[in-house]
């Protein structure tokens, strides 16, 4: 259920809340905009779940903008007014006043930046980009790079199977678009990795199109707005309708970018900041005093725990114990300690029996469980790891991965999980 924005009209200054403030049964008398909403097209409607878990078929586009109401028209024109003096600068961001002055977007940069941005924050995503663009400085050359190379520039961003797509998407580019993005949401979602959201954000903020933005601040503030009750995620398609309602034909790069920012900045998950908000004449979610508990969430189902162990080998010379994880798979194609299967769905569910451990161990040593454990979150379970120690003769042959010099092993960035075990077992070690 949502409600009707208020008719925006100038902004007040910032001040404390007006005390006669509508309560619910005021806010319900307003118009549902459920009642002005159209409803979701079938493919939104239906929406699969983008990546994770889609079916195979086409990938669903977002309900595409249409001509404003004056009042959806009067909001956007307020928040890309506040955009143009409070825009964040940001690596991967042209400022409102560069592309008011014709600075073009560089879509690589953008494409990057989306990609590395689902799931993560500005500031740990910002290093990363960083590296990235100047190891890779076009999509060309991210795409002439080895496998091996950018899965370890990506090691710490997490969701590693982003990081094989990432490939598979310059490589897409670079080869069947002769190293140019499209710039059409349709043509950017058919290449691989990229979902209804980097899709319409790629053709928004690089090449403007009118293209319906969604993430999680652009849900929150959305949310608010219109007031939506219905919890995530069932209220998702009545959103992205709202969201195209509100995006506008002007500018539609810089109102998807002016909604992250005020997502970002103003209205935050907790303690939303309406006193200085741009959108707080219009916003129904403040009138009705239901700003801070807004958008409602379903609950979470508990996630189920899988447990492994890991082989952490020192040889007398310092060096330790890696291999390359197969490709398919968690952490695919990323460098990892040895250790028993958790990653395939019915493997790792229990600790591995005292026999899966033997049978895992990548070379016979005199290998001794630690008290501790390394503990790591993932989308959807969490995962224990035990971890075996010993220092091996020199002349010992794993049966599986390779001696690499600590120093190096360090440097290569190792997966969060891996580097949390790794790091255990050599204060173990060296105890
Ligand atoms: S900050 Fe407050 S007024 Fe602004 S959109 Fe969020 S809830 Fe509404």
């Amino acid at each position: 259920m949502s409600r009707a924005p208020r008719p925006a009209g100038p902004a007040r200054p910032a001040g404390p809340r007006r005390p006669a403030r509508p309560g619910r049964a005021e806010a319900q008398a307003t118009p549902a905009v459920a009642a002005s909403v159209p409803p979701p097209p079938p493919e939104a409607a239906a929406a699969p779940k983008p990546r994770r878990g889609r079916p195979a078929g086409p990938k669903p586009a977002a309900p595409a903008p249409g001509p404003q109401t004056p009042q959806d028209a009067a909001i956007s024109a307020e928040l890309l007014g506040w955009y143009d003096r409070h825009a964040r600068a940001l690596p991967w961001r042209v400022s409102p006043a560069d592309r008011a002055a014709g600075v073009l977007p560089d879509p690589y940069r953008v494409w990057l930046s989306e990609i590395m941005l689902q799931q993560t924050t500005v500031p740990h995503a910002a290093p990363y980009f960083l590296r990235f663009t100047q190891a890779w400085p076009t999509v060309s050359d991210l795409a002439a790079a080895p496998d091996a190379e950018v899965m370890a520039a990506w090691a710490g961003l997490g969701y590693y199977a982003r990081a094989r797509n990432l490939l598979r998407c310059a490589r897409a580019v670079a080869q069947e678009h002769d190293g140019r993005f499209p710039d059409r949401e349709e043509a950017l979602l058919a290449l691989p990795g990229l979902g209804p959201y980097t899709a319409a954000a790629v053709a928004a903020i690089a090449f403007d199109r009118p293209a319906a933005v969604m993430d999680g601040n652009v849900e929150r503030v959305v949310s608010r707005l219109f007031a939506v009750e219905t919890p995530l995620p069932a209220s998702k398609p009545e959103l992205r309708v709202l969201t195209a309602r509100l995006t506008p034909q002007a500018r539609p790069g810089d109102h998807a970018q002016a909604m992250m920012d005020l997502g970002a900045m103003i209205c935050t998950p907790r303690s939303p900041a309406c006193g200085i908000c741009p959108l707080r004449e219009p916003c129904a979610a403040r009138a009705a005093g239901l700003a801070e508990t807004l958008p409602r969430k379903a609950p979470k189902a508990a996630k189920p725990t899988r447990r492994g162990t890991v082989f952490v080998a020192l040889s007398p010379s310092g060096a330790l114990l890696l291999e390359t994880r197969p490709d398919k798979g968690l952490l695919g194609g990323m460098p990892g300690l040895p250790g028993t299967a958790w990653d395939r769905r019915g493997a790792g569910e229990e600790a591995p029996s005292a026999a899966e451990v033997a049978a895992a161990a990548p070379l016979a040593a005199e290998w001794r469980r630690i008290p501790a454990q390394a503990r790591h979150v993932f989308t959807h379970f969490q995962l224990i790891l035990d971890i075996m120690v010993a220092t091996t003769a020199e002349e010992s042959r794993p049966a599986r991965g390779s001696f690499v010099p600590r120093a190096r092993a360090q440097a290569d960035r190792l997966p969060t999980v891996m580097k949390k075990a790794l790091l255990l077992g050599l204060s173990a070690l060296e105890d």
